[in-house]
Formats: C-alpha cells, structure tokens, sequence
C-alpha cells in the first residue's frame, strides 16, 4: 500500500461542502459512540458494526443532513466507531490503561474516507468527483501507481487534501548482503552499527522554539477572542511545518537505509517505563522516530527487505564485543570495554547488540533470516 497525496483547491461552495460532510460525520461518529455506550450501560449489550449499519436508513429518516453524505462515506464513520471500542476492548484485555473512546468535539474530526475507489470517488481530467461535493480541482495532479483502493479526505490547518491510497506491487531491491542496527539517539537521531551517526536535524530545534513560542502567545489570549483565533492558526501551521519537515527528514534516512541493507534491527518503540536508554529525549525526537519506523517499514516492504525490532532493554549496558556487562550511567558517553578491551562510542555499541539481538551480524555477512519470533509487524 503506497498513499498518495494531492491538494485539493475547492471553489468556495465546494470548501463549505467539505466542511459540512466533515461536521456530519462528527455528528454521526459521536451518535453511533453514544448508541453503544447506551446499550452497554443500560442494557448491558454490545452492538457490532453490522447492528449498527442496519440502522443507518432509519436514522436518515430522523437527520436529513446524513442524506447528502456518499452511504459508503456514512458506512465508514461507523467502522470506525467501530474499530475504536475493538481497539478499546484489546487494550482492556492487554491489561493496559485502556481509555475509552472519545466523542470527538468541533476541530477534533478532520477527515472522511470513501473507502471504495469508484464508488463515489473517481478522478476526471485532473479533478477529484466526490459524489455529493462535485468535482474538485487537484493542485498538484500528479498520477498515481498501483490500483487505487481507497480515499481519504483530510483537512490540514492549510487546507483540504486527498489521500489516494493505492495497492503498488512490490519492487524487490537486488540483496546487498548488508544488515544494519540502528540505536535511536539522545544527541543525534540516531546512530548505526557500522558507525554513522545521524545528526538531529536543525528543524528539530527550531521548530521546538517556535511551537513553545506559538503555544505560550496562545495560552495569553483570552480565550474565544479574535486574537485567540488567530494564534490558533499559526499554532496549527507551526504543527504542520513540523510535521512536513519531520517526514521528509524520515524519508530521506529510510531511503538511505532500505537501499543499502537488506536486514534492518531497530529497538522496539512504545516500552513505557522500562529501560530506555534515552529518557531525556524530547517528544519531537520522539514523535520524529516513530514516524520514520513507520516509513522504514513501508520501504523496506515493498523492497523486500526485513525490519526486525528488538527489546532495547540492556543494549547500552552490555558489551558488543564479549557480551559482558559495562554498567554505565547515562551520562557516560563512552563504552570502554574492561574485559575484552572494546573502546566505542556509548550509542555505537548499542547500535551493533540491537543489530546482534535482531538476528544480524555485525560485519556484512548476511544471516538466513528464519527467525519471526521477535518480529511484529507495525500498522502502516
Ligand atoms: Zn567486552
């Protein structure tokens, strides 16, 4: 699955439009959410996604604005609710902390999916036809590969935008022999078993400045003002600009990687609470990571290539070479071998047992890879 992404530039009539099926589906999402909480507490019965389809005609009955809205469109803010409370019910079973899901107020149900190409969305002489909108000019029209499966509409702090969400063959890259570890920095982005260090880029720290800047004139201003509004807005652009810089930054290092090394060992995110060698890291670094294991891992898919992701717990602690144990305090940047004499950077000998506990070997000999036990695929 490959997504891609065009502006959409609505006339005036059509932008209202937009809104208003944006604000319908909030409508509904929150309604059908409140339908089954009901139920539960009430009657103590669960209503599935099929139950709550089949009441959709009625309900058209009673809010005619649901009527302009595509069925499939309709079809899919139910699946949603839906996926929400299953999601919900995992959690609760994991024995996490499971939080309900949320209604969604005003500003918090951005986008709408149509999600069967050519039922109700279709492309037309470089504009997007959604059924009960019209045709929609795209600003950048560039075509797409692959089978177009599905589409979303999303609204950013700029605008409205598509996403064509597109099944693409695979294209296997030819094997390199090579296999990397890759130990997530505190100092840098990230830092690789043969010794490369990624250095945070500057967007990191700049944006970091801007978004506390945007945020605190934000939080002066009366609330409900004119003012307020506006600092809202630069706010949200700032959080876009962020956001873009962070991708491209992502796509970039995956790119990178995917193209040299046919076996990839990352550590493994969302450990909360147990060790993670890089506690000081800022959330930006920290969001930043995570959007570029999901782009690590879509490249590497569709090249063939294997993504391995690890338990970090001791990767700094232990020595790369003799396996030994270096305690060290995180502070100490320096990994000093007294047992087999091994003298590296802190984050290079984590990066190298990230890359030996993810079933690759240190110095390019590629390894068979039979090993999916420590593999877990990530939701792309
Ligand atoms: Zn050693």
């Amino acid at each position: 699955m490959k997504t891609f992404v065009s502006t959409l530039r609505p006339t005036p009539a059509q932008g209202v439009c937009l809104s208003e099926t944006a604000e319908t589906c909030r409508q509904l999402y929150n309604y059908a959410l409140s339908e089954r909480k009901t139920a539960y507490r009430e009657r103590g019965e669960s209503i599935g996604f099929a139950r709550q389809c089949a009441s959709l005609p009625m309900l058209k009955r009673e809010l005619p604005h649901l009527q302009r809205v595509h069925s499939h469109v309709v079809q899919d803010v139910v699946r949603r609710v839906d996926r929400a409370c299953q999601a919900f019910f995992r959690r609760v079973k994991a024995g996490t902390t499971p939080g309900y899901p949320r209604f969604k107020g005003r500003g918090w149900y951005d986008s709408f999916t149509y999600p069967q190409w050519g039922n109700g969305v279709k492309r037309e002489k470089g504009r997007l036809v959604l059924s009960n909108i019209g045709a929609i000019r795209l600003h950048n029209d560039r075509p797409v590969e692959g089978t177009p499966t599905i589409c979303i509409i999303v609204r950013n702090a700029d605008g409205w935008y598509a996403h064509i969400v597109c099944d693409v063959a695979p294209s296997p890259l030819p094997p390199t022999g090579k296999s990397v570890g890759i130990d997530v920095g505190r100092e840098s982005f990230a830092t690789l078993s043969n010794g490369v260090q990624i250095a945070n880029p500057r967007h990191y720290r700049i944006a970091e400045r801007t978004l506390k800047q945007t945020q605190r004139r934000l939080s002066r201003r009366v609330k409900g003002s004119n003012r307020s509004r506006k600092a809202r807005t630069l706010l949200a652009n700032a959080h876009l600009k962020v956001k873009r810089a962070r991708r491209d930054f992502a796509h970039t290092i995956a790119r990178a990687l995917v193209n040299e090394d046919d076996h990839i060992a990352v550590e493994k995110l969302n450990i909360r609470g147990m060790v993670r060698n890089h506690p000081l890291a800022t959330s930006i670094h920290d969001a930043g990571w995570g959007i570029f294991l999901n782009i690590l891992l879509a490249k590497a898919a569709r090249a063939g290539r294997v993504v391995v992701d690890v338990n970090p717990a001791g990767t700094s602690q232990l020595c790369a070479r003799c396996g030994d144990s270096v305690p060290k305090r995180l502070a100490i940047r320096w990994h000093s071998c007294p047992y087999c004499g091994c003298e590296l950077h802190r984050d290079h000998n984590a990066a190298l047992n990230i890359l030996k506990k993810g079933g690759g070997t240190a110095f390019g000999e590629a390894q068979p890879l039979g090993g999916p036990q420590n593999r877990e695929p990530h939701r792309l």
